[in-house]
């Protein structure tokens, strides 16, 4: 089974996708943590993203894993654990452009497909359902207004020890959602098949509730 968890930045997937993973004992990939583990090596490396040869060598140089670190999955880059510098917000405001580029985006979606190969998966990201398993069984699309997210986001940061402001916060999700639904090559979109969910008004617990059951009344067991 895969299931395609996408949405706009902040809006809550991944705690929804890790919720839904334990509760089907199924893998949980987080492509998100990619696109920013790939822009914390070219931070690290100066790679520049108007250099498509230097974008090349760098991609061939990079190893991305996911490894459990004290029951959650953290992010691997080269043998280093990358979780917390992934979420910085240097991170952030360099991701959507360097997730617009064809090289990172064609290297970053095989190994994605490869994932799905050792069993059931559920991913979230922007294009999941369009273009990474567009044969998902199940699709979501998820969203919630723009200060609700940046206020969840500064939450969670805040919770990590990462600096940071509400307007800051609130600035640079609202940048790469533009950038995101605007790019040419897998711009986020909701699928004619995808179920909206709008999680503005919903705790976690509901809008995990409505998810498994739509999955579990939905699932063809053959
Ligand atoms: O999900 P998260 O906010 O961690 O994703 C960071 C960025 O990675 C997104 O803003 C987007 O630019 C990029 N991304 C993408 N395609 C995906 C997942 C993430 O382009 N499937």
């Amino acid at each position: 089974m895969v299931i395609a968890i996408d949405g706009y930045s902040s809006c809550g997937k991944s705690t929804l996708a890790k919720d839904i993973a334990r509760e089907l004992g199924i893998t949980y990939v987080d492509s998100g943590a990619m696109y920013r583990a790939v822009t914390l090596y070219f931070i690290n490396h100066d790679v520049s993203i108007e250099n498509l040869d230097m974008v090349n060598i760098a991609l061939s140089k990079i190893a991305i894993e996911f490894h459990a670190v004290d029951g959650s999955l953290h992010t691997y880059l080269n043998g280093h654990d990358v979780e917390q510098e992934i979420r910085s917000p240097k991170v952030a405001s360099n991701v959507s452009e360097v997730a617009v580029l064809a090289p990172v985006r064609h290297r970053l979606v095989a190994l994605q497909r490869e994932m799905a190969n050792k069993g059931s998966i559920i991913m979230d990201g922007r294009d999941i359902g369009s273009n990474v398993f567009p044969t998902a069984e199940f699709k979501f699309f998820i969203t919630a207004t723009p200060e609700i997210r940046a206020q969840r986001r500064l939450l969670e940061l805040e919770s990590k020890g990462i600096t940071t402001n509400y307007q800051e916060v609130l600035a640079n999700l609202k940048h790469r959602d533009q950038i995101d639904s605007t790019r040419t090559l897998h711009p986020l979109i909701k699928t004619d098949d995808a179920i909206l969910v709008d999680n503005s008004n919903l705790s976690r617990q509901q809008q995990l509730k409505l998810v498994l059951d739509i999955i579990r009344n939905n699932h063809s067991v053959n």
